[in-house]
């Protein structure tokens, strides 16, 4: 059973030339954590001159923020990182989400639940399969794909290793939910392949998610690309830098002193003489010395300042 989602081999994109993406989700203005991404996947692809991709994951728009999307877009363009084409948006995408969803059924691959949130409170961890094989109608069901009893792992550019077992610590995940938006996971590995990634770089709050995207890409004869998960910013208390502790949006006027910074967060090294210069002057230089392997595996926020 080939899924007509699959990409044949000779048309694979990871047989050629470096294609990455940054993927932001719109739901509130970037900041210094996600210009860390965005600046590394960006001098990445530029180093090896490949092609830098822009798709807004707007999957969610109950949780959009007004004019993020265009907010987000401007401030690529102040700290000069230009990318290639049309920005792709998934909310234009969900005939093949819904095909997707609806093959993964007919395979009996995935299964509609219609557990409550209640009813799996007292179950914490893996989903425990309940409706696995209750036959329940489409109706009013989340849609959730069976995983298989066996470790998914890959071997990350920065850190290294790293394997989950499917079954016991992720278990049943869904793949479209019970008010019909489909979820992240789905999304990112067929637009990853229908725009030709061949190089996913992205934070490490992403790196738990990779082996669900692994076997549903091995489901839907997708291209594996290779990963790189950044660091994730610590607060100095330890906690993530995440929405309570995220950082003030960035600011254009900034550009230059923040792009310095991200460059420090990443283990590299500017050259001191381009402290005051635009950004097109630092992203030329950082393309040009630009080095993955000085990437640390975790950063706390205050190295990240300091460095
Ligand atoms: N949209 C996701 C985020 O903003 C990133 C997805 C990805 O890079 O795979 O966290
Ligand atoms: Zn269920």
């Amino acid at each position: 059973m080939t899924s007509p989602f699959a990409v044949p081999t000779e048309a694979r994109a990871s047989a050629g030339a470096y294609v990455g993406r940054f993927a932001p989700t719109p739901s509130g203005y970037l900041h210094f954590g996600s210009l860390v991404a965005a600046l590394a996947s960006y001098l990445d692809a530029r180093a090896v001159g490949g092609r830098w991709l822009v798709r807004m994951e707007d999957l969610d728009p109950p949780r959009e923020m007004p004019g993020a999307q265009a907010a987000i877009l401007q401030t690529l363009e102040a700290y000069g990182l230009t990318w290639d084409g049309e920005v792709a948006r998934q909310s234009e995408r969900h005939a093949v989400y819904r095909q997707a969803v609806e093959w993964l059924l007919d395979n009996r691959l995935a299964y509609p639940c219609t557990c409550s949130r209640k009813d799996l409170a007292t179950y914490p961890g893996a989903y425990p399969g309940f409706c696995r094989d209750a036959g329940h109608p489409l109706q009013d069901a989340a849609i959730r794909l069976r995983v298989p009893d066996r470790e998914y792992g890959f071997v990350d550019r920065v850190q290294g290793r790293y394997v989950q077992h499917l079954g016991m610590d992720v278990g049943d995940f869904v793949i479209r939910r019970r008010d019909g938006l489909f979820a992240y996971q789905l999304a990112v590995v067929l637009d990853d392949a229908w725009q030709g990634i061949t190089d996913v770089v992205r934070g490490a709050d992403l790196l738990d998610s990779t082996p669900r995207q692994l076997y549903l890409q091995e489901l839907l004869g997708l291209p594996q690309p290779r990963y790189l998960h950044l660091p994730l910013l610590i607060q100095p208390d330890g906690h993530k830098l995440g929405k309570r502790y995220r950082s003030p949006p960035l600011q254009p006027q900034e550009a230059g002193p923040l792009l310095l910074r991200a460059l420090r967060a990443l283990g590299q090294r500017p050259d001191p003489a381009l402290a005051g210069e635009r950004p097109p002057a630092i992203l030329e230089w950082a393309g040009r010395h630009w080095n993955a392997e000085r990437i640390p595996c975790t950063l706390t926020l205050a190295e990240a300042q300091l460095r």
